[in-house]
């Protein structure tokens, strides 16, 4: 079934929604975006997602189209009329089309598209059964806080893990691992959770914050820090979180069993947890 999409101000079936083939986005993957589930036809945290698009817009000097009372109203819109009650709404937007310069092109009209993708989030046999990732150098560029389109290195290393038979691939750069190729990486010691500290090295999930404030809040102990894969696979547990994966656990890093080799409680609860907190807050 052909979906709606928005692109530029209009709601058009996805086979009539165009780009220049001189946008910057398709040139010099000069774009940031985001990607809100949506749970019961309703957005989890938009909010957070908007504040997010508007920092990686600002590093990049980079101008929205649309204010983000307006982008909140363009993805119920999409929501509504593709008739989506679960999966996620997909947002780009770039610096626009301009004959190709490595310069920043002077009044270029930046452009915004946005579609959706039903995807079965919350009875999702991954997170039943728990992940196997493998470790792989972090070859990314150093600004890894802003959410550029710049995907490739998160797509190999993706593959190598397909290859690898195995479910996604944690990143490491000078002996610790950075992130998941989309996902934060997470693991528990002795009850604890550690995760990496907020810098350029990772993205800033928005997961991972509302997770994070979840634990603190049930009175389980964080810290944020940088861990090797030593630790991870000495581990008790392990586990990721994104937008559409919430809290997944993860049960195998380079072959090598974590724990039980089965999900563990820390992460079934903090998916249950995120689960009900984020429904009640969703809008
Ligand atoms: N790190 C990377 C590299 C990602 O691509 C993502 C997902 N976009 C995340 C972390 C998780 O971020 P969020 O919780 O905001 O989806």
């Amino acid at each position: 079934m052909s979906r709606t999409v928005y692109v530029n101000g209009s709601y058009l079936p996805e086979e009539e929604a165009t780009v220049s083939v001189f946008d910057r986005g398709f040139l010099f993957a000069d774009g940031v975006y985001e990607v809100t589930s949506v749970l019961d036809g309703q957005l989890i945290d938009f909010d957070g997602h908007a504040k997010r698009l508007e920092r990686s817009l600002g590093e990049l000097d980079m101008d929205s189209p649309v204010s983000m009372d307006e982008l909140r109203d363009i993805h119920r819109e999409l929501v509504r009329r593709n008739d989506l009650r679960e999966g996620g709404v997909y947002l780009q937007i770039t610096r626009g089309a301009a004959d190709r310069d490595f310069l920043f092109p002077e009044g270029a009209e930046p452009t915004i598209v946005l579609f959706t993708q039903a995807m079965n989030l919350t009875n999702s046999p991954k997170a039943e059964k728990g992940l196997k990732v493998i470790s792989i150098p972090d070859i990314r560029w150093g600004r890894r806080d802003i959410k550029t389109v710049q995907l490739l290195a998160p797509s190999l290393g993706k593959m190598e893990a397909k290859k690898a038979g195995c479910d996604d691939a944690w990143m490491i750069e000078d002996g610790f691992v950075t992130e998941g190729t989309s996902n934060n990486a997470y693991i528990v010691k002795g009850g604890t959770i550690i995760t990496r500290d907020l810098s350029n090295a990772i993205l800033h999930g928005i997961t991972r914050a509302a997770v994070l404030r979840f634990a603190r809040e049930a009175q389980m102990k964080v810290e944020e820090r940088s861990f090797t894969i030593d630790e991870a696979k000495d581990a008790d547990e392990a586990f990721i979180t994104s937008a559409t994966t919430f809290v997944t656990p993860v049960v195998e890093i380079d072959g090598q069993q974590i724990g039980e080799g089965v999900p563990g409680t820390v992460a079934k609860r903090l998916r249950e947890i995120y689960l009900e907190e984020s429904r009640k807050l969703a809008d």
